[in-house]
């Protein structure tokens, strides 16, 4: 595998719009998904509305008529009929952008080495909430890297074979440099546990974070 660069990634105040027909799957089972039925229409993009503290605020938003054409009709997997009775939503992901080179995309759609800081998760932790059982990192931040198979890896939370699981403050990776300038690198060279050497195991990719790149 060529090495994959980890570039940082910037909220922006805008966000991509769908208009979503789903059913919950004790409503009624999608034949041919592990969930309800589901579809999506994109609609284009809008200012994010947010809450005083900084919240996006998905309450505020208009929702199109149900005669909106736009509107699903079936479900994406199995072709299923939407009735009026299934979940009618205006769905959207808030936009993120590389500054760079101003590329746009989702979180959910965001390339591998992709990283961003899921400000959200430190957001309400106090000072001395640093550490792997508050997925808070040493400068205060949460930070998430796409890795090539498309899991996101939350690399200030705790590993899943942790060997000091009931100790809150250290961390099972140890993150150096800074993702927005390229030096971001991932060891065990700090306060850390004796789990792995580093690397990622995502169930499908192996890898390592070192010197601002992904790497096998
Ligand atoms: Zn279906
Ligand atoms: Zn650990
Ligand atoms: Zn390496």
């Amino acid at each position: 595998m060529t090495p994959i660069k980890v570039f940082f990634l910037e909220p922006t105040d805008r966000e991509r719009r769908w208009l979503r027909r789903f059913s919950f799957s004790n409503s009624r089972q999608c034949p041919n998904k592990n969930s309800g039925c589901d579809a999506m229409f994109e609609i284009g993009e809008a200012d994010i509305l947010y809450t005083p503290d900084g919240y996006i605020d998905a309450t505020g938003r208009l929702m199109p008529p149900k005669s909106d054409p736009r509107w699903p009709k079936a479900c994406a997997a199995c072709g299923r009929a939407f009735d009026d009775g299934d979940e009618w939503q205006l769905f959207s992901r808030q936009i993120y952008v590389r500054p760079s080179d101003g590329f746009r995309c989702t979180l959910e759609d965001a390339p591998p080495g992709a990283c961003w800081n899921a400000w959200w998760i430190a957001d309400r932790r106090s000072d001395e909430q640093v550490g792997c059982a508050w997925m808070v990192g040493p400068d205060g931040r949460s930070l998430v890297v796409k890795c090539p198979d498309g899991h996101d890896w939350m690399i200030d939370a705790r590993a899943r074979n942790c060997t000091m699981p009931n100790d809150d403050h250290h961390h099972c990776w140890i993150r150096h440099g800074r993702p927005e300038d390229g030096t971001l690198h991932v060891d065990k060279v700090g306060k850390t546990c004796a789990a792995g050497a580093g690397s990622i195991q995502t169930g499908k990719w192996h890898g390592f974070l070192h010197n601002g790149f992904l790497h096998e």
